[in-house]
């Protein structure tokens, strides 16, 4: 019985959620609705630790994110055409960890990650560890659309870019002094306890330096019933030199698939890269038949529960249905489907 008792103290809990509107039943089929799905971030997200007044500003942004993504599938774009340009609005604005505003590796630079895949095609482009490419998700477009590649990675992506005509910026254009605050806290305590109750999580290591992971991520269904997705990220605070994380490792932290869904995951990267989170979760689909909802609950369950792992994904099939998953207190998430309004969610 004690044994029973600890155990449900130290696991993560694994929080499964569904968008509420669209598991209601209707006269309309749900599939093709043409839908879009974001999350900013994932980590100790509780009431306590944000105020009103940052509570207010992450809505307004994940609103902006989804309208603009929304208003591509509008006009009849494709779903590829809707997660960039959500993504893209979240790399502009410093809230979030992507583009500008992104958190600074040990060395103080900013080295970003961006992936796209299109989930009609099975084609996907990334980019990793850029330093001037002011729209990472963009470089990772043009690497899917214009190369025969899939990752180009430092100097070589930012060549590419420069050659694509996408804008590039001084790297000191990434800068805000949240972030650099966060990196001096990170490295004076040597690591940030998180400040909640899970135990196995205070056993911290340098990948749980800082409790919020900002990363941005995008999936959509458009009208035609094609399914997308885009991550972007700075990766995590106090990272060493050179660490490329899950965002642009296709199958890890971005996957699309039109037989099963598209995913966007958030937190730990290095349990997403072992775990290979996105891509298992369309596997148990592909070959166990499951849910989109059951087989987030198994995969995140396997990958990170009792592994100290952190973090969450959020993910559409092609029912437009949107499901979600995290193991953290809270998870900056949203959706939009044509015709609706935006919801946003933070906490658990
Ligand atoms: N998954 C990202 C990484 O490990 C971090 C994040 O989600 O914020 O690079």
């Amino acid at each position: 019985m004690r044994r029973i008792f600890a155990l449900a103290l130290v696991a993560p809990v694994v929080v499964i959620a569904q968008e509420p509107s669209l598991r209601a039943g209707g006269p309309l089929p749900v599939a093709r609705v043409p839908t879009i799905a974001i999350h900013g971030g994932t980590g100790t997200i509780t009431r306590q630790s944000l105020s009103l007044e940052m509570e207010r500003q992450y809505r307004d942004a994940m609103a902006r994110a989804l309208k603009a993504g929304m208003a591509e599938l509008d006009a009849g774009k494709s779903s590829v055409d809707a997660v960039v340009s959500a993504v893209k609005v979240m790399e502009d604005d410093p809230l979030f960890n992507a583009g500008k505003g992104a958190v600074f590796t040990n060395e103080g630079r900013n080295e970003l990650d961006a992936a796209v895949m299109d989930g009609r095609t099975g084609l996907a482009g990334a980019v990793a560890g850029v330093t001037t490419i002011k729209n990472p998700v963009l470089a990772a477009r043009a690497v899917m659309e214009r190369t025969s590649h899939v990752m180009l990675a430092g100097p070589g992506a930012e060549k590419f870019a420069a050659a694509q005509k996408l804008e590039i910026v001084d790297p000191s254009y990434f800068f805000t002094p949240r972030r650099w605050e966060q990196l001096e806290r990170a490295k004076k305590g040597g690591r940030i306890e998180l400040d909640n109750d899970d135990k196995a999580a205070k056993k911290s290591s340098f990948l749980e330096m800082d409790s919020k992971y900002g990363t941005v991520g995008a999936v959509a269904v458009d009208r035609d019933g094609n399914l997308a997705a885009a991550t972007s990220t700075g990766g995590l605070t106090n990272k060493l030199y050179g660490r490329i994380g899950d965002s642009p490792i296709i199958g890890a932290g971005t996957y699309a698939d039109n037989r099963t869904m598209a995913a966007s995951g958030t937190g730990t990267g290095e349990f997403f890269m072992r775990g290979l989170i996105a891509y298992d979760i369309a596997a148990r689909m592909k070959y166990l038949n499951l849910p989109l909802a059951e087989a987030i609950n198994a995969t995140l369950k396997e990958a990170l529960e009792g592994k100290k792992g952190r973090g969450g994904i959020i993910a559409i099939d092609h029912d437009a249905t949107v499901r979600y998953g995290f193991n953290t207190e809270g998870m900056y998430r949203g959706w939009l489907r044509k015709g609706g309004e935006p919801v946003i969610e933070i906490f658990r």
